[in-house]
Parts: C-alpha cells; sequence; structure tokens
C-alpha cells in the first residue's frame, strides 16, 4: 500500500530530526506539501500515520497535517498556465495539448513540526 510506505518514511525522517535535535521531546504536529502527483490520499495517509506512530520514539502523540498542492503546468501547446488534473486527462483546458512543464504538484515534503519539550515548551521547527 502505497500510503502506509509514505507515511513510514515521514515518521522516519521526523524520528531521525528529533534524535538529532531533540531527543527527549515529542512531536505534536508534522506538517507534510503533498503535490497531487503523488496520487497520495490524504484519509488512508492519516490513518497510516496514525497506526505506525507509537513504533517511532518521540512521534506516538504526534498528529499529521497535510498541505495539499493543487498540479500547475505549461502546456506544449500555447505556453497556458493550468491545473493538470486527471479529469482532464492532464490536457491544457484552452488548447488540449499536453504539459510542457510541471510547475508543482510533485512535491512530497515535510515542511515543519512542533514539539513539546520537557519544560512543556512548545517549540516549531521548519524543516
Ligand atoms: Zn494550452
Amino acid at each position: 500500500m502505497h500510503e502506509a510506505s509514505v507515511a513510514a518514511s515521514i515518521l522516519e525522517i521526523l524520528r531521525a530530526r528529533l534524535a538529532l535535535k531533540a531527543p527527549e521531546a515529542m512531536a505534536l504536529y508534522v506538517t507534510v506539501r503533498i503535490g497531487e502527483f503523488r496520487a497520495v490520499d490524504p484519509d488512508s495517509l492519516s490513518f497510516a500515520f496514525d497506526s505506525l506512530k507509537k513504533d517511532y520514539a518521540g512521534c506516538r502523540n504526534c498528529r499529521l497535517l497535510v498541505e495539499p498542492v493543487k498540479a500547475m503546468a505549461v502546456c506544449a501547446g500555447e505556453g497556458h498556465y493550468y491545473h493538470a488534473s486527471s479529469q482532464s486527462a492532464f490536457a491544457c483546458r484552452e488548447c488540449g495539448a499536453g504539459i510542457r512543464q510541471l510547475l508543482a504538484g510533485g512535491e512530497l515534503d515535510i515542511t515543519g513540526y512542533t514539539v513539546q519539550s520537557s519544560e512543556s515548551e512548545l517549540e516549531h521547527n521548519n524543516a
């Protein structure tokens, strides 16, 4: 299952960052940007994340926040800027041409996480 392996990668990265920066801290939130072209279902991803997180140090109470990113492209026809969606077979709405360049939509990044340290202090980190 695609979402389970994505969730495991997010947790592994988060665990490694915590081990390096704040070994005693508990992560409360992690934010990920996921492009439309990654074809990740946010509900399945959250479910997989919640099932796996107890196995990763510092991640037991962590909540996953997903920021979806629309797939935006420049078409191969007249260079229109458009939303490349699977519903329109990724074709340009103006002229029907395909994608020349994908500008956004391939993201799969941890953009930040919030931890609670032993002094009950909240600390936000940009990844
Ligand atoms: Zn076009």
